[in-house]
């Protein structure tokens, strides 16, 4: 019988994967393919932590292929070139993929579908990225409709894990270029921020259920409690497949119903995936520009200068500081920090949200269109039920509610360990200001006041309440 290919992209598993499972159906041996395309390996969204995670994850994804008797099959070029060839090199008619919803990957699997179909194969993508597949809905406008879905779906039940797949052994598999190297990316043989691939992604989940479901519920939103799952990587890489995540949170409330509180509030948290992902794939233009056509004219008086203070986490301001070193040192940063950081970026600094956004996108390991953009247009208050653009987010009363005693600035921010709690968020206050650490680039109550005129210069001039948090 003819082999079957599937086209490994951002599902880099083996478990609980029904694309893998279809190009097996009916004894098919599967082939799996991975292109090393160019045009998302050099372009200016890249950054070295993603990079690193997605050579560990790839390897690994060889060795579990290893261990069934096959191999990764990875080829360099365009796939509209690449995936055509090896399915006549190899004779498949039947190519499966994971669907993507961002508007490179649509255009991508549209055309290499059509070059398929003409030579009489076929393209077959599952939409196993998410919960709720958003090309067989109609696009919601508000999060909570979403949540709504999404917690619909999960009540009449997720499709159980396929059981594993039969692949091509070794001596019958296509030609493979070379595994990539982190040296012809000019990353450093060791640096590593996170381990990457199946098993560390399978590790990360067990951990997260046994010991911090239970608590998430209340310490979700102190980033010195670091108490949320780290899973990001994991899932935009999909070396797990979000349905096992979901079905190991709702096992473990099923077990202990003291945690339940924390599994409804996490899978909250996954909601919001489908719903940018949703966003991304109705509303394509959002990738470049405001999804509120009356905002798409805000001024951005930002100076580049300030740009690089903020990137440094050296704005005066110790939760925006200190979020900007977690990202330099580990790659990552706590959701309410991203927030405040991006709050500061574009409503203190007066900068375009892009610039934040295409910062985070090469610094963040679980750098993600659709999850980043998102979050970026939220926090602006230009994207799809976002936030309004008056809540502006006090970055001193933020530090003093979610960081109560300093714990996260302290562990970020050296220069201002030895300040009591009171000032800790505030420095400038103290009596003895901490030497080393920068004054404040800006006075937030100041630039609040110029953020608001920005945005009402756009907008209606009815709107101009103005909430501080
Ligand atoms: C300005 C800004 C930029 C962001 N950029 C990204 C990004 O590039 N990639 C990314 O995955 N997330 C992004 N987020 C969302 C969120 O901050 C991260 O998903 C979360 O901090 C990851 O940590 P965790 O895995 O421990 O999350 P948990 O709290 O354990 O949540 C579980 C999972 O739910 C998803 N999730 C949680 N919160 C959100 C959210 N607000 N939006 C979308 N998905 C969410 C993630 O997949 C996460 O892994 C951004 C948020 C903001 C405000």
């Amino acid at each position: 019988m003819e082999p079957a290919i599937h086209w490994f992209r951002r599902d880099l598993r083996l478990a609980d994967h029904h694309a893998v499972a279809k190009a097996s159906a009916g004894g098919r041996a599967v082939i799996g393919l991975f292109v090393l395309d160019p045009t998302i390996l050099h372009g200016p969204d890249v950054g070295a932590s993603r990079l690193r995670y997605l050579l560990e994850a790839l390897a690994s994804l060889d060795e579990g292929l290893r261990g069934r008797g096959s191999a990764l099959v990875i080829r360099r070029g365009a796939p509209r070139e690449v995936v055509p060839k090896v399915a006549a090199e190899t004779g498949a008619r039947l190519v499966t993929a994971v669907r993507d919803f961002g508007p490179y990957a649509r255009t991508r699997d549209e055309t290499v579908a059509r070059l398929l179909s003409r030579a009489g194969r076929s393209l077959w993508l599952s939409a196993e990225q998410l919960v709720l597949d958003p090309t067989g809905l109609p696009p919601v406008r508000t999060f909570s409709a979403c949540r709504k879905r999404f917690h619909s779906a999960l009540a009449e039940g997720l499709a159980p894990a396929p059981t594993s797949a039969h692949f091509l052994s070794v001596p019958a598999l296509p030609r493979s270029d070379p595994s990539p190297s982190p040296a012809e990316f000019g990353l450093p043989p060791t640096h590593q921020v996170v381990e990457a691939g199946e098993g560390a992604a399978a590790n990360r989940l067990r951990t997260f259920v046994d010991r911090g479901l239970g608590g998430y519920a209340a310490d979700r939103e102190d980033p010195g409690a670091d108490a949320t799952s780290r899973l990001s990587a994991d899932l935009h890489f999909g070396t797990i497949s979000v349905r096992t995540a979901i079905r190991a949170a709702l096992k473990a409330a099923r077990e202990s119903p003291h945690v339940s509180t924390g599994v409804s509030r996490w899978l909250d948290q996954l909601a919001w995936r489908d719903f940018f992902a949703a966003t991304l794939w109705h509303f394509p233009e959002v990738a470049t520009q405001e999804y509120k056509p009356e905002l798409r004219n805000l001024r951005w008086p930002g100076t580049m200068e300030a740009l690089q203070v903020w990137k440094q986490g050296m704005t005066g301001y110790p939760l925006v500081d200190a979020a900007m070193r977690q990202l330099q040192a580990e790659h990552f940063m706590h959701n309410r920090c991203r927030m405040i950081a991006a709050s500061f970026l574009v409503k203190d600094l007066h900068l375009d949200w892009r610039h934040g956004e295409r910062h985070f996108m090469r610094e963040l390991v679980d750098g993600d269109l659709a999850n980043n953009n998102g979050g970026w247009q939220w926090v602006a208050g230009t994207g799809l039920d976002a936030q309004p653009y008056f809540r502006i987010l006090n970055p001193v009363l933020q530090g003093e509610t979610h960081d109560p005693s300093g714990t996260y600035v302290r562990r970020w921010v050296p220069e201002l360990r030895q300040l009591p709690d009171r000032y800790i968020h505030r420095p400038w206050e103290a009596p003895t200001a901490p030497a080393a650490y920068p004054r404040r680039i800006v006075d937030h109550v100041r630039e609040r006041l110029v953020a608001l005129e920005l945005y009402r210069a756009c907008t209606r001039p009815s709107i101009s309440k103005s909430i501080e948090r």
